[in-house]
């Protein structure tokens, strides 16, 4: 038998015996070494996403393959042989390409537009056979088929490439920001750019360490808790705002102001998804900046905007729905080159066992650690 944790109805989560799968043609089951527990997790408990339960929540998980399809040894994305033993991760958005969709055929350069998304640990059911679709679980049935498995790369351990799912999210954070290719434009990110990041949980500090990767200038943390403020500058903020010291939002706007020469950050990440976030980092962004949204992967309400400012500063506004399959090769090289520099490893705070999911699910809530892990 496998022991999973199950949301079983909206603030009902309690371990369930399944049924060890078989392997199907092209599958693997991967037994697992960690998965984290991210925001959307809380969403899905509290029932802020529309998904179908019971689920096995857990989509940001690193194991290693315990049983393999012969045909699915080839099926690595970057090639790789694979084999029992072998440390790998795998992209939660399967089938990201429905194909059939009108986002799938007129936008395919987009597949987390797909209206049919199916999402590892956040909407594929557990109700039917092999039922393993989330990573709170001993096991994982992964169809190497359909789905991207990534082999760890030689020498990164658990502890840092079950990163590799957020590192994607913050990795294409930064690149909706990237410059349309001409050099002295000064359009959106490049090298020496002035990046702030507002809020600095798991995907703000692994904003923080690829703006770094990639060649930023000066980076700017803000957030209210001193534990993630401390992290932000080993993860290479060069100066962090307190929302304890600066209590307001023309406080904070004034000092990023002072930091940046008095003309505001080329690029500002918010990572808060807290409402007011949003017109206070418009406030911080330069004119002919550009403002990335992240945060708000669910709808805690609205806040007030002045479309004036916008027009004024010329700006250009994006919003960031997930990341393309691919996006795993990036966030992996990132852990690699960031393992150097940054203490990644440090990144995993606190572990809690499959029967304690609830309890960990409430620890992550409260915002104690910096990467809360479920580990079998
Ligand atoms: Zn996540
Ligand atoms: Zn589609």
């Amino acid at each position: 038998m496998v022991k999973a944790a199950v949301l079983k109805a909206i603030g009902r989560l309690e371990v369930e015996d399944f049924p060890r799968p078989e392997i199907g043609s092209k599958a693997l089951l991967m037994r697992v070494e960690l998965c984290g527990i991210c925001g959307t997790d809380i969403h899905l408990y509290h029932g802020r996403l529309q998904v179908p339960l019971p689920i096995i929540p857990g989509h940001e998980f690193v194991g290693r393959i315990e049983e393999i399809d012969e045909e699915a040894r080839g099926l690595e994305v970057l090639g790789h042989e694979l084999s029992e033993g072998d440390l790998i991760t795998v992209v939660p958005g399967t089938n990201a390409f429905c194909g059939t969709c009108y986002h799938c055929r007129f936008t395919p350069q987009r597949p987390t537009l797909c209206q049919n998304r199916r999402v590892l640990g956040v909407n594929m059911s557990c109700r039917e056979p092999p039922h393993l679709y989330g990573g709170w679980s001993e096991y994982v049935y992964v169809d190497a088929g359909h789905w991207w498995v990534y082999r760890v790369p030689e020498g990164m351990p658990p502890e840092v490439a079950v990163l590799t799912e957020p590192m994607a999210v913050s990795t294409r954070a930064l690149e909706r920001a990237f410059e349309p290719g001409f050099p002295t434009s000064d359009e959106g990110f490049s090298l020496g750019s002035t990046v702030v990041v507002q809020g600095v949980g798991p995907i703000g500090l692994l904003c923080v360490a690829a703006a770094r990767l990639m060649g930023a200038g000066k980076i700017i943390a803000i957030d209210a808790l001193d534990h993630r403020l401390r992290m932000a500058e080993r993860m290479g903020a060069d100066h962090i705002i307190d929302l304890k010291a600066y209590r307001t939002s023309e406080e904070r706007v004034a000092e990023v102001e002072r930091l940046t020469g008095g003309v505001g950050a080329d690029v500002v990440i918010e990572c808060a998804g807290v409402p007011s976030a949003f017109p206070e980092g418009i406030a911080m962004t330069r004119r002919g900046g550009r403002f990335i949204e992240v945060g708000h992967f669910t709808d805690p309400g609205g806040v007030e905007i002045r479309p004036h400012i916008i027009c004024w500063k010329d700006i250009d506004i994006l919003g960031c729905w997930a990341y393309p399959p691919a996006q795993f090769r990036k966030a992996l090289k990132a852990l690699e080159m960031g393992m150097r520099e940054f203490p990644l490893e440090e990144f995993v705070t606190d572990r809690f066992r499959v029967e304690e999911a609830p309890e960990a699910l409430r620890y992550a809530e409260q915002r104690r650690g910096l990467k809360v892990v479920i580990t079998p």
